[in-house]
């Protein structure tokens, strides 16, 4: 029988976990395929790896990974790629704002020959505008500003084969940026739409600020566009400064009125400085990542797990 890996990353989603285990285990019982459902707890605070552990006990196919402390959704995800067997591999969001159901359309496609069939969302229900319309300019401004393809309003929702997992294992980064390696790793790609739906209970783990570094993560990881663009602001500044070099000489020297220069040293002085300031904050984006990479640390530490190492490794 073929082999179906569920990855589900858990940051405090105790008021879904009973329900989607429900919703997921009928969608993949009417599949017929051996499948095992991966609980990645990323440092929940609430009762979630008690109640992931409960139902481990209960159900043999339902393995869980206790992250040591809060990791992050991308390497959550990363884990759970790291220990399945699955032939194929279904990641999913615990909230249910992404249907189980939908994983049988994704199936079929993936039996017809397809590595990656992810689910574009074309409505988004229950989400503060904020969210939306920040997340529909990034995926807009990063498919731009990068060569390979990450289709747009797509989040992590998707079943891959085992031969892209490989290629991702083969990916030392510490900034995972999942949807964006995928899309680089190339075979064929196909995709449904669905509406997404609204969270089911609790509240969305991922914060401003886990957001941002999401979308830094992704950007600063598949395109040199924001280097390339302090190169061209520097340019830009520097041909304007010396448009100015040459009317402050004509002033001295020509028509010899040159006291009143306040407002114009001040502009340049603040303009200049803004664009240095954003350059080298650029850059610096850049370097603390590679720093990040150089130590060489480990992705994440587990602190327990039911996971065998040779089942994960067959
Ligand atoms: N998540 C996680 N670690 C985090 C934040 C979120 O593992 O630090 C999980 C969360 O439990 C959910 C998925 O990642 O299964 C997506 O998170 P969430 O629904 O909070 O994000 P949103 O849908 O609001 O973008
Ligand atoms: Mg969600």
């Amino acid at each position: 029988m073929p082999k179906l890996s569920v990855i589900i990353p858990i940051y405090n989603e105790e008021g879904n976990i009973p329900a989607l285990v429900e919703r997921l285990k009928g969608v993949v019982d009417s599949m017929n395929l051996s499948y095992e459902f991966i609980f990645i707890n990323d440092g929940s605070k609430d009762n979630s790896l008690r109640l992931i552990k409960d139902y481990s006990e209960q159900y043999p196919f339902i393995k869980y990974i206790n992250f040591s402390r809060n990791f992050g959704h991308q390497i959550a995800v990363s884990a759970g790629l790291d220990h399945c067997y699955g032939d194929a591999i279904v990641i999913i969001d615990a909230d249910l704002q992404d249907p189980p159901e939908l994983i049988i359309e994704m199936y079929e496609k993936y039996k017809r020959g397809f590595e990656v069939v992810y689910a574009q969302r074309s409505k988004r229900a229950g989400e503060t505008m904020f969210k939306t319309l920040t997340a529909k300019y990034f995926y807009r401004i990063i498919s731009r500003i990068t060569s390979i393809n990450i289709p747009v309003d797509t989040g992590d929702f998707r079943i891959i084969d085992r031969k892209v997992v490989d290629v991702l294992k083969q990916m030392p980064e510490q900034q995972k940026f999942l949807r964006g390696q995928i899309a680089w790793a190339g075979f064929n790609q196909t995709y449904i739409t669905y509406d997404r739906e609204e969270r089911k209970a609790g509240e969305t783990g991922y914060t401003i600020r886990k957001m941002l570094k999401l979308a830094l993560d992704g950007i600063t990881s598949f395109s040199d566009f924001p280097l390339k663009f302090a190169t061209f602001s520097g340019f830009v500044v520097s041909g304007v400064a010396f448009v100015m070099i040459l009317y402050a000489l004509y002033s001295r020297y020509i028509i010899k009125d040159y006291v009143p220069g306040w407002t114009s040293l001040m502009l340049a002085v603040l303009f200049l400085g803004g664009i240095q300031l954003i350059s080298i904050g650029i850059i610096g984006e850049y370097i603390s990542r590679m720093s990040a990479n150089v130590r060489q640390r480990p992705l994440y530490i587990i602190g327990e797990t039911n996971i065998r190492k040779e089942e994960s490794e067959q």
